[in-house]
């Protein structure tokens, strides 16, 4: 630019051409923030009764038949389809007026969260308590799961193969359950002069569960035997029940409002719910003029998505075999390769957002910051992008575009500063059969701790995200 620049001129340039962060609430009228505020009303409900990866499949598979999806293995007809695998996923289609191997909208969420899980053997007794044995699931800080009130939430089958469902800790008059933690004052050595990640045993992770003992004063293992007959006498389960039980330790109480104007939520499980429940919404809002609209939810991402309920099992291939017959279109081994292929797919999961107290951990340019919306994650992995789909520039400028002609609040996010650590998602299990995809999901502050926190904007954003892309052409 030549000669001498006005101040206006400077300021005209600006709005031109560089780009303004958006803060959500800057951005919405009045109207807008109402209807976010029942947004995460909603979610919060979600939240409560979606504890677990089997809990949440009941909530959406509850919620899709309200919006009048029907099971697609029982000859159903119309054009919205759901399906469930093994309890522990789900998915769900809007069919389009186009051919399937011409590709599907995609946005795939994970269910399971980090918890911890009951060894097989897991009742003993010690010093006159009762505990159960944990092996904690997925990625924790140890110490943030003590001496705090636990539930138990979990699918027991008793010897004739029969399956109950237990949840004890939720209900306002129930009990719960705790991990005792060394008093400060004897600390010193087992604890304070230690690493953190030493500091705090997995083996010491064991839920006190009672305290009363039975029989008289010569019988043996009093207290342990007295869980058994509470167990047996309530549920008619024997120790064996057991061994082949899945039980999961999470924190006990609902989701609740963060700040004194309301505007955060913290829970337990936001990642990946928030992407799920977001994405759930968005899909019974799917019009499917043009391709069909697919959401699916998975199981164990925190432990690699392996197992046959993880994002490397084949349910996503076995729906749309399904939707191809339901639909009566040749498929063949070609056209389901032609249909995941030609697919479009948002990996729906959360990013850290930027933690005030710790910022050195982030490259602030290009982190997540609460407030300023959705989160596009172009590549995760760790030690230079090794083990990333690192979405390509091409689909990157037409999800942009998506996103700016819906009027979704955007920003882009990278998981810590280079070098600091990482993470992965299942986006590379999705990429691997050749279609388009990049993680995009909601800026999360205290990630994997039993109380998560996310803002009500960026969560409205993250469903805003996924409508406007699952509609769009
Ligand atoms: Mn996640
Ligand atoms: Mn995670």
């Amino acid at each position: 630019m030549k000669g001498k620049v006005t101040k206006k001129k400077v300021k005209e340039l600006r709005k031109q051409i560089v780009r303004k962060p958006q803060l959500v609430w800057d951005c919405l009228g009045l109207k807008d923030k109402q209807e976010v505020f029942r947004f995460a009303n909603r979610y919060k409900s979600f939240l409560d009764v979606a504890k677990t990866e089997r809990e949440a499949v009941r909530a959406i598979e509850d919620f899709a038949k309200k919006k009048g999806f029907k099971d697609i293995t029982k000859a159903a007809t119309g054009n919205k389809f759901y399906k469930v695998a093994k309890n522990k996923n789900i998915a769900l289609a809007v069919l389009g007026k186009k051919a399937l191997s011409s590709g599907v909208k995609l946005v795939v969420s994970h269910l399971d969260a980090p918890r911890l899980d009951l060894k097989q053997n897991p009742l003993y007794e010690e010093v006159d308590l009762a505990f159960l044995k944990t092996h904690y699931y997925g990625g924790i800080k140890k110490y943030q799961w003590l001496t705090r009130p636990l539930a138990i939430h979990g699918t027991v089958f008793n010897k004739d193969g029969k399956a109950f469902d237990i949840q004890v800790g939720e209900a306002q008059d129930d009990p719960v359950f705790t991990i005792a933690d060394l008093l400060p004052h004897l600390a010193r050595k087992v604890q304070a002069d230690k690493k953190v990640s030493d500091a705090f045993e997995g083996e010491k992770l064991n839920i006190l569960v009672g305290s009363l003992p039975i029989g008289d004063e010569e019988t043996k293992e009093r207290f342990k035997l007295a869980v058994l007959e509470y167990l047996f006498s309530t549920y008619g389960f024997i120790e064996e029940d057991l061994m082949s039980a899945e039980i999961e330790i999470v924190p006990a109480g609902g989701a609740r409002d963060v700040g004194w104007d309301r505007g955060l939520i913290g829970a337990y499980g936001q990642d990946d719910r928030v992407c799920a429940y977001a994405s759930l919404e968005a899909m019974a809002e799917v019009t499917a003029q043009g391709k069909t609209s697919i959401t699916l939810f998975t199981d164990k991402e925190e432990i690699g998505s392996d197992g046959s309920t993880g994002a490397k099992s084949r349910f996503l291939e076995d729906f749309v075999a399904d939707l191809y017959e339901i639909t009566g279109q040749e498929a063949s081994a070609k056209t389901l390769r032609a249909c995941l292929l030609n697919s479009k797919a948002l990996s729906g999961d959360v990013n850290a957002a930027l933690d005030p107290d710790y910022q050195d951990v982030h490259e602030k340019r290009n982190a997540a910051k609460i407030g300023y919306g959705v989160c596009i994650t172009k590549f995760g992995g760790s030690g230079g992008k090794y083990g990333s789909s690192d979405a390509n520039a091409e689909y990157l400028s037409e999800i942009r575009r998506i996103f700016n002609k819906g009027k979704v609040i955007w920003q882009t996010g990278e998981l810590g500063k280079v070098d600091e650590g990482g993470g992965g998602t299942i986006a590379k299990f999705l990429a691997v059969h050749g279609m388009e995809v990049v993680d995009c999901g909601t800026p999360i502050l205290s990630m994997h701790s039993p109380f998560e926190i996310a803002g009500k904007g960026d969560i409205y954003m993250t469903y805003k995200a996924y409508k406007t892309f699952l509609n769009s052409k």
